[in-house]
Order: C-alpha cells, then structure tokens, then sequence
C-alpha cells in the first residue's frame, strides 16, 4: 500500500518537474520571454534567459524529487508469517512438533510405559516430576527449595518454572517428537503451553483405580528414595490429581483428543494396548 502511493506521489512530482520549465519560470525569466519578440539581438539574449530558467527550474524539480524520496525512504515490506496449525506464532519451534501428553494418577505407570516406546519409537521422553527433581538438585538453583517444599506436599509446582523446564529440555534434545509424562497437571498449564510452545496431538490416559497405585507407589517408595513415595504425601498427590489434574483429562476427552488405557494389566498387557495406538497414529500419518 505504502509503495504504490509513493510511487503514485513520485509520478505525480515527475510530471510536475516536467512541466516545470515553463510553469515556474522566474518572474524575470517570464519577463525576458515576453520581450523575446521585440528584436533578434534581444531574442538571442531571451533565449539565453529563457534557457537559464528552464534549466534553473528543471534543476528546482529534480531536488524537489529527491528531497522527497529522501524523507520518505520506501518501508520495508511487512515479514510475512505462514501460520502453522498447532504451533503458536511465539513458538521457539520453527515446525510443529509432535507432542503426546501422557497422564495419569501417580504410579499408574506412565514412566514404565514411556521407557518402552523410547525404545521401539523415536521419541524423547520428558518427564515434568524427572526435570523438577533434576532442578531441585542443580547446585545454585534458585527455586529448589520451592520445589522441594512442593512436591512433599504432592503439590503442582508453579507451572511458569516446569514449563521452562519442558521448553528447554524440548529445544535441547534437537528432536521433534515428544512424549510429555506428568504434564500438564493443571488446566493452566495446558493452556499456556499450548499457547505459547506447541499443540498437543494427543492424550495417552493411564486409568488406574487408588488401590493399585497406592500399591504400586509404596512398592516403588521401598527403593526409589523419593521423598513422596510414603502414604502421607501419596494420600496428597491422589487429591491432587483428582480435584486438579483430572478435569484436564476430561477437558481434552471432551475435545476428541485423549486415548485411554487401562493399567489393570502386566507391563507387557498394557503396553499391547500402548503400541496399538502408536501404530494407528503412524499409518495415519502415512496416509496423509
Ligand atoms: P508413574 O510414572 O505413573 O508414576 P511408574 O511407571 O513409575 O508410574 O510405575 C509405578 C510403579 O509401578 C513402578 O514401580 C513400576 O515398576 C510399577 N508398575 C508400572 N506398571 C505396572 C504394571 N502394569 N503392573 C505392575 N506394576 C507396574
Ligand atoms: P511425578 O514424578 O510425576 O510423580 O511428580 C512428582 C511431583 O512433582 C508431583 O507430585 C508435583 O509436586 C511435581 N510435578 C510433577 N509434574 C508436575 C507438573 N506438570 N506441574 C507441577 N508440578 C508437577
């Protein structure tokens, strides 16, 4: 838009620098022209005059042309942005990535499931409770404290502090396909990441009823160290995901996007059913 009003305005200045040599002659040009006709020595003298002006006034054009295109240098043509369904245009990521949500209460075995399809697939597994023990025990960490102080308490860590963790581990890895164990937790979370880093393709939904996980989760508490692998803490984080974390499962179940699995299996069993929505993912894929 802006150019082609210039250039209309350029065309406009050119035709007026053209008309220059007898339109704006000076007073004293115009008066040498008017007594051109009274002798020859005279009108030689005239066409000397007359010469001057018009060169006088051609040159007036000429800085008047560029004067003006000086002032106004051409603007710059706006960057055109393609945009890329699932990726925000704040994105850090140049294509979109593909993102799985994998949740479920804890201890219903997202870690042990996600183990295996780094295995058969190329995926990076990136769990939010793993990247937050990292940070907490990074020397000089700014926030381990805080988050130490959350996770006793089976509490959501501020999401803006996981989901920095997440984006730099996501950039870092230099790959494109993520499988996002324990996140998001809270609805704020899946909306800011969604908004600001990438869509999720889907949810991987571990369904698993208290008993099992409290089992599972004391079993693993004998030997894993965690300072919230005991009853008081577990009996936290179960409220936790039911009054928090579970009206996210039902939000994106309502939006068509969460693929349920039950754990009530062996390892192997659940991860028959696991495989099975990673095949029909890919041919999907491949057909499009
Ligand atoms: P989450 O990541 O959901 O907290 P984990 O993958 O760490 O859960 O699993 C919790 C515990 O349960 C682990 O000790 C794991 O070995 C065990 N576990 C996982 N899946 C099963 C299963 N299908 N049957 C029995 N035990 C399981
Ligand atoms: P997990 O390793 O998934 O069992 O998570 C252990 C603890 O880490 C949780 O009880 C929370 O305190 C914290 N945590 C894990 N994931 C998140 C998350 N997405 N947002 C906030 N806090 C989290």
């Amino acid at each position: 838009m802006f150019r082609s009003s210039a250039s209309r305005s350029l065309t406009s200045l050119r035709a007026a620098a053209a008309r220059c040599p007898r339109s704006a002659a000076t007073p004293s040009a115009r008066r040498a022209a008017s007594s051109s006709s009274s002798g020859s020595a005279s009108g030689s003298s005239s066409a000397v005059w007359i010469g001057a002006a018009a060169i006088g006034a051609a040159g007036l054009g000429y800085w008047v042309l560029n004067k003006d295109s000086a002032a106004k240098p051409t603007a710059p043509e706006p960057v055109k942005t393609i945009a890329i369904k699932g990726l925000p245009a704040n994105s850090p990521f140049k294509a979109k990535p593909t993102v799985i949500f994998v949740l479920g209460g804890p201890g219903a075995g997202k870690g042990t499931q996600c183990a295996r399809l780094v295995r058969d697939y190329d995926f990076v597994h990136l769990s939010a409770g793993d990247l937050l023990r990292a940070e907490r025990q990074r020397p000089g960490s700014a926030v381990g404290e805080l988050i130490n102080t959350y996770i006793k308490e089976g509490q959501i860590v501020p999401m803006e502090i996981t989901i920095k963790l997440l984006e730099t581990a996501m950039l870092d890895s230099g790959k494109s396909r993520f499988l996002i164990d324990g996140f998001p937790r809270k609805m704020d979370q899946a909306d800011a990441f969604e908004e600001t880093v990438a869509a999720a393709d889907f949810v991987l939904y571990f369904s698993c009823p208290e008993e099992e996980m409290l089992r599972r989760l004391l079993k693993r508490g004998e030997s894993s160290g965690r300072v919230d692998d005991n009853l008081e803490s577990i009996k936290k984080r179960f409220a936790t995901f039911r009054d928090t974390s579970y009206p996210v499962i039902e939000k994106y179940r309502a939006d068509g996007k969460v693929h349920e699995v039950s754990c009530l299996q062996s390892i192997d069993g659940v991860y028959m059913q696991v495989r099975k929505v990673f095949d029909d993912m890919f041919a999907e894929e491949a057909k499009a």
